[in-house]
């Protein structure tokens, strides 16, 4: 063998975790209880088989577990023929009942008309959108009460057009299982504060009313700026202020059973009653963030730091040259990784999350 291939193995398994060595077995079959789970529209077909390919290509074709689709509308022919070619799994497709894709019968019209005309002034992203609000409120609220997705333990959500930049060296559902991780991000970043004037307001009210649901171990340093002074931030009258860093959601790996629980669930209806999915525009983003950060052993949340993944408009590479030749990442040229930008969130989650966890067992 060339004395430089020699080195480049040296160098690599000096890297790689030792325990991930050996996991890239191209014959394996996912044995977790866990789906890939995508809410898309007819329409977004192409989007959708381009990220197919991406997620399968790179992890899902050697494990071949099902997809789940979910739509407000019944999909088309064409559509279950060319995802069902795409997928190397079974694939199932849900309907979302209507009264989990529409805004509650109590909503004020006139108020949430004069707020959105409002928000479309001030140039707020999908400010005058309602089914952006229904799908905001179905993703934080509704995602894992469908029928077909009730069987599962663990769902990995997906997004068309989004892109994964390296091979999986592992199964991210094994993985979670194997060491007790329940909510598993890749990106993290600042929300758009004009989104949510009041989402923090409502999860002190809501901390207040269930002292009982907050983890002693929670993550309420990362998402709030007791140790920075400045007008970052939310509620500079109160006693804490939400710093607006979420996990990305349009990439998320998570338990099932974790959003099932009755702390979830109290806590997505005590902020369902706010009415402020749709008077104000809260993200399921910045719902589920503040929810796993404070509901949630922090040590069971997962920074996924060796998959790379793109969503318009931010990308996430591994920086780690070696890291990037092992897994055979091919990170977009011209695009930056957000991860070392002011824009993301992730030196904080360094900082106060449980960082780079290493794994018990793996
Ligand atoms: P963004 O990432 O915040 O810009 O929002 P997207 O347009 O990507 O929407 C987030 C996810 O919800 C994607 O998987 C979309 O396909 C899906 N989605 C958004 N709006 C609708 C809708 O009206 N109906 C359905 N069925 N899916 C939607
Ligand atoms: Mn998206």
């Amino acid at each position: 063998e060339h004395p430089d291939i020699d080195r480049a193995k040296l160098a690599t398994n000096a890297y790689i975790r030792p325990e991930l060595l050996g996991k890239r077995d191209r014959q394996q079959i996912g044995i977790e209880n866990a789906t890939i789970l995508m809410l898309t529209r007819n329409w977004e077909l192409p989007g959708v088989l381009d990220a197919m390919r991406s997620l399968e290509d790179r992890f899902n074709r050697d494990y071949k577990y099902p997809w789940t689709f979910l739509n407000d509308e019944p999909f088309t022919d064409d559509f279950i023929e060319k995802t069902s070619l795409m997928a190397s799994g079974k694939t199932e497709y849900g309907l979302i009942p209507e009264e989990e894709w529409s805004k509650p019968k109590w909503i004020n019209d006139t108020r949430m008309q004069e707020s959105m005309d409002k928000m479309v002034e001030d140039d707020v992203i999908y400010a005058g959108s309602l089914s952006y609000r229904n799908m905001c409120r179905f993703n934080s609220g509704f995602f894992y009460k469908q029928e077909l997705v009730k069987k599962y333990d663990y769902y990995f959500r997906v997004e068309p057009n989004v892109e994964y930049m390296c091979d999986f060296q592992y199964d991210p559902f094994t993985l979670m299982r194997k060491n007790g991780k329940l909510y598993g991000f890749i990106i993290t970043i600042h929300e758009y504060e004009a989104t949510i004037p009041t989402l923090w307001d409502t999860i002190e009210k809501f901390m207040d009313k269930y002292p009982e649901y907050i983890h002693e171990n929670n993550a309420f340093e990362f998402i709030t700026n007791k140790d920075i002074i400045g007008n970052i931030g939310l509620n500079v009258n109160s006693h804490s202020r939400y710093n607006l860093c979420h996990f990305w959601s349009n990439f998320e790996i998570g338990s099932l059973e974790f959003f099932r629980s009755k702390a979830y669930n109290d806590f997505f209806d005590f902020l369902e009653e706010t009415g402020n999915f749709y008077y104000e525009r809260w993200g399921d983003a910045p719902v589920h963030t503040l929810a796993v950060s404070l509901l949630m052993d922090k040590n069971k949340i997962h920074y996924f730091d060796d998959i790379g993944y793109y969503h318009e408009p931010f990308l996430s590479c591994p920086t780690s040259n070696m890291l990037k030749t092992n897994n055979r990442c091919i990170c977009k040229k011209n695009t930056k990784t957000i991860d070392l930008t002011p824009h993301s969130c992730l030196s904080r989650w360094w900082k106060f999350g449980s960082g780079r966890n290493f794994l018990k067992e793996f």
